[in-house]
Formats: C-alpha cells, sequence, structure tokens
C-alpha cells in the first residue's frame, strides 16, 4: 500500500526479482480490501496515505483478527510514531528513503516469523489457541483445559464453520475407529467440560449443539 507510483513500482520490481509476487494499492481503501479478501504472507503499508492511513487500518485488520506479518514504510522517524506503529500491530518498520536490499532483508526476516506464526495460532473472535504451547485463552485469559480438551478444541477450531459429528470426533480425536456407545458418553462429557470453561464466564456463547448432527464453534 503506497500512494507514490515510482516507489511502490520500484518495491514490487525488486521484490518480484526475488521470486515474490506482489499486488499494489494506491490507496488505504484498495489495501485493506486486498488484505481483507486475498491471502498474503506480508504486507507492506506506507503510513501517509489517502483516504484512511496505515496506522487506522492495520488496526482494522488486527481488529478482524488478520495476523498477516505487517512492514510500515514511513517517513516519519520520530520514536513517537514508530512505537505507536509498532503497538497498532505493525511487525516491523522502515524508514525512507531506504536500500533495496534493506528492504529485502526485513521481508525475509517477517516472511520467517509469519509461517510459523500462521500455523501455531488459530483465532476466533476472542478465542485464541496456541498449538505449539498448547494454551487457549478467551478474552485475554487463559483457559485452564486438559490435554484431551484442549485437542478437541482445537480440532473444532481446524473445522471452521463447519459442524463435527461424534464419527468425526471419535475417528479424529479419540483415534479409535468404530463409533460406540461408550465413547459418545465420553465425547458428551468433554464437550460439557470444554463448555462449562470456554463458555459459561462469558455472555456470548461460542460452542453449539447442533441436534441430531454434532457440534460447532459458532459465536453467537
Ligand atoms: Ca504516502
Amino acid at each position: 500500500m503506497e500512494d507514490e507510483p515510482k516507489l511502490a513500482t520500484a518495491v514490487k520490481q525488486g521484490l518480484e526479482a526475488n521470486d515474490h509476487t506482489v499486488s499494489i494499492a494506491f490507496t488505504g481503501e484498495d489495501g485493506f480490501f486486498l488484505a481483507t479478501t486475498q491471502p498474503f504472507d506480508l504486507l507492506i503499508f506506507d503510513i501517509m496515505l489517502p483516504g484512511r492511513d496505515g496506522i487506522e487500518i492495520m488496526g482494522s485488520l488486527r481488529r478482524l483478527g488478520k495476523r498477516t506479518p505487517i512492514l510500515l514504510l514511513t517517513s516519519r522517524d520520530s520514536l513517537e510514531d514508530r512505537v505507536h506503529g509498532l503497538d497498532s500491530g505493525a511487525d516491523d518498520y522502515l524508514t525512507k528513503p531506504f536500500a533495496l536490499s534493506e528492504l529485502q532483508a526485513h521481508v525475509r526476516a517477517l516472511g520467517r516469523r509469519g509461517s510459523v506464526e500462521s500455523e501455531s495460532l488459530l483465532r476466533l473472535e476472542d478465542l485464541e489457541i496456541d498449538r505449539i504451547r498448547h494454551t487457549a485463552t478467551r478474552a485475554g485469559r487463559p483457559l485452564d483445559l486438559t490435554a484431551r480438551e484442549f485437542e478437541l478444541l482445537e480440532y473444532l477450531m481446524l473445522q471452521g464453520d463447519r459442524v463435527v459429528s461424534r464419527e468425526m470426533l471419535t475417528r479424529e480425536v479419540w483415534k479409535e475407529s468404530a463409533r460406540h456407545t461408550p465413547i459418545d458418553n465420553v465425547i458428551d462429557v468433554q464437550i460439557a467440560r470444554l463448555r462449562r470453561k470456554l463458555d459459561d464466564p462469558h455472555p456470548r456463547k461460542m460452542l453449539r449443539t447442533v441436534r441430531g448432527v454434532g457440534f460447532v464453534l459458532r459465536p453467537e
């Protein structure tokens, strides 16, 4: 996202020479649209853009749960602006003017960070789980889950909006080939426990039972 065509084109060409695929947006609105409708490994923002500025767009993206790494390009180099940018959700910044090789070094560093982050963190509104550390938080507070409850929650999150049947849970979470009544009871007990920890303290419920079908994480 950069409104100066010369700079935008130079960045695009420089990154394409390193085998990256680059889309340019010249306004904040276009950039926001692209960032919310297409998958990117990295977003590079100018702060001063016509319409919505880079800091504001970044805040909106973070509130939507977008965790794509963001590199800010700024001609303002005061400490205050940099701190404000990082506080608003940027991962790194680069002060103009910069050398292409410097930009490429930042892009490489953020690319590495991005791939690890996208695999390890899952987020649904205020619910977040870290698949490497095996921790879950809702509204910033840790959920004290057993290993099985964590696996169950992780599996439900990975299915997104799809309703998960008891057969799927038996196979994928409990790793049993055949579904039988005792397992159904175990699943129901575990779901009830997970629901207590996940939803009871919050007015907005997430874990739903779809009668006769199964379970889904779908915030009310
Ligand atoms: Ca600008």
